[in-house]
Order: structure tokens, then sequence, then C-alpha cells
């Protein structure tokens, strides 16, 4: 998820993983973008070498699809692509 850390005054988006709300921020190549590919839902999480449960809270989805992975870093520069920013 994305949510605001507030900063001398300023709301700062930091991204969280949606399983243990670690802020993964702090460090980009720890988080994971997750896609499930049935509804386009996007989460946040904690890769594998961060904490195992993060990503196996994820599970399957109703086909028994994996999630599309992205590292958050590719992500978030994707996301500044297409939003033009
Ligand atoms: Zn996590």
């Amino acid at each position: 998820m994305i949510k605001a850390i507030y900063s001398n005054g300023n709301a700062c988006p930091h991204v969280f993983c949606d399983a243990c709300g670690q802020d993964l921020s702090l460090d980009p190549g720890l988080g994971l973008a997750v896609v499930n590919p049935e509804t386009d839902e996007v989460k946040f999480v904690c890769k594998l070498s961060l904490n195992p449960k993060c990503e196996q809270s994820l599970g399957s989805n109703q086909q028994g699809a994996k999630w599309i992975w992205t590292e958050l870093h590719s992500f978030c520069d994707q996301l500044q692509h297409n939003t033009r920013l």
C-alpha cells in the first residue's frame, strides 16, 4: 500500500508491504510489486529474502494462476514513465 509519511510538515509517499507493513521505500531492492492477472490488482510485498511469509501470504488467485512479479524499483520506473512525471 502507499501511505504518507510526514516530515517537516510535508506528506511524503512511501510504499509499504501489504502483508507485514514494512516500509519498502527505505530500500526498494527489498520489495516486489505483484499483479493479479485476473483483476489487475497490484500489491506490494517483501521479497522472500526479507520475509518469506509476505510472498507466501499472497497464495494463488482463484484459477490457481500465479501473481506476476516485478521488482519494486522497476514498477516505480514504469509508473513514473506511464504518468509522464
Ligand atoms: Zn512484508
